[in-house]
């Protein structure tokens, strides 16, 4: 098969690194472009991305030119990853759209427009019904999403528990690594020894990217979740891995045995499909009473299973648990591989002609 050519907007990013590495081995994708601000366009990639990654920086890309963020300067990709600032995102994505390209987007820009696809794979990978309404109104590029990186090992985790049993409220706090803030995150001074209650904006997108996520496509539209969510979001001094603590209420009874059963089993909607990013099983459950932890539990399938324990009867609401999941990888890098492969099995990526 021959690979599909993809480019990166914000390459030198945190996340932006973490393709640049995914990226250097990947069987369907063959990376050939990386974009950044105009600060950074015209110098060798290795000058100005900070890599911040134990793996190193691969050698063929150390030397290579960062291209502008501009549709035209990309004109040899067939599709964008869009690892973006989200300021830069609201501009930048929808110029690339109207220049017909397919972008794979972390940024939370247009995660909540009604057209926008916010996609799990395994969760609801049917919501990329969306993408031929939405290629109406663009005139044929489109944008699919990844969620905010607290809300996918959260809705890994009660995805499972909603099909079985029904959830009704949620109420969430959240533990977040460092490196979720990106390479401008909060100083030392500001972490060591410390923990920030506060992460702007945060606590709003868990609210509402659940209930889209959990939702169904009806109409050429999703119909969202009956769920309501009550988020508290932390910032402690881990470099990745957000760990959250979770209450459930659900609207038919359910044991920590059994809905430990349901996540177990959990196989999602694209088990069949051989996505090469596809972790064995999307959430793993353990057993030992004082796991998941970040450094232990971050790495799981890959980085890509979110990973659940402490599963127990809530004296307040039903269930109460913990999940772990890697706020780069599964909640970034690895999500949008995932989602551009499932695009690209769907038949939703052509190759463009060259500009
Ligand atoms: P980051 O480290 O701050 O990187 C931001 C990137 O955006 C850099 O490549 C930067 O390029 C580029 N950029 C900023 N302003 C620009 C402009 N005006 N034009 C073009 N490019 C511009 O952020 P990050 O952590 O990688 O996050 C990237 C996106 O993913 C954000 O939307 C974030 O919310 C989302 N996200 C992050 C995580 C995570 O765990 N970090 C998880 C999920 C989602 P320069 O270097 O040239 O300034």
């Amino acid at each position: 098969m021959e690979r599909v050519r993809v480019g990166i907007l914000g390459a030198t990013g945190l996340v932006g690194q973490r393709l640049v590495d995914r990226l250097a081995s990947h069987p369907w994708f063959e990376l050939v472009a990386l974009a950044a601000s105009d600060r950074s366009a015209g110098a060798a990639y290795a000058e100005v991305c900070r890599w911040s990654l134990s793996s190193p920086l691969p050698a063929a890309w150390a030397s290579v030119p960062v291209r502008p963020s501009r549709p035209a300067d990309l004109g040899d990709c067939d599709l964008v990853f869009s690892a973006l600032d989200p300021a830069a995102a609201r501009e930048i994505e929808p110029a690339f759209l109207a220049a017909g390209f397919v972008v794979v987007s972390n940024s939370s820009a247009h995660r909540m427009e009604p057209d926008v696809p916010l996609v799990i794979p395994e969760v609801n990978a049917s919501h990329l019904a969306l993408v031929e309404k939405q290629r109406r109104r663009t005139g044929g590029g489109f944008v699919v999403t990844n969620p905010n990186c607290s809300v996918t090992g959260l809705a890994l985790a009660l995805a499972p528990l909603h099909a079985t049993f029904g959830v009704k409220r949620v109420v969430v706090a959240t533990l977040q690594a460092l490196s979720g803030a990106g390479l401008d995150g909060p100083r030392g001074l500001e972490v060591v020894d410390n923990v920030i209650p506060f992460i702007p904006r945060e606590e709003e997108k868990i609210e509402t990217e659940v209930a889209k996520i959990l939702g169904r496509v009806r109409g050429g539209t999703v119909e969202r979740a009956d769920v309501t969510v009550s988020a508290h979001c932390h910032r402690v001094p881990t470099l990745e891995g957000h760990l959250e603590a979770v209450s459930v209420e659900t609207e038919r009874p359910v044991t920590a045995g059994e809905a430990a059963d349901a996540l177990r089993g959990f196989q999602g909607e694209v088990a069949d499909l051989g996505l090469p990013s596809s972790p064995a099983a999307p959430v793993l459950v353990r057993e030992q009473p004082d796991r998941p932890q970040p450094r232990l539990d971050r790495d799981a399938g890959g980085g890509m299973s979110a990973v659940v324990g402490r599963i127990r009867a809530c004296p307040v609401l039903t269930l109460r648990f913990e999940v772990l999941s890697h706020n780069a990888v599964r909640g970034a890098a690895g999500g949008a591989l995932l989602n551009a492969e499932l695009l690209l099995r769907r038949g939703l990526v052509s190759r463009r002609a060259a500009s």
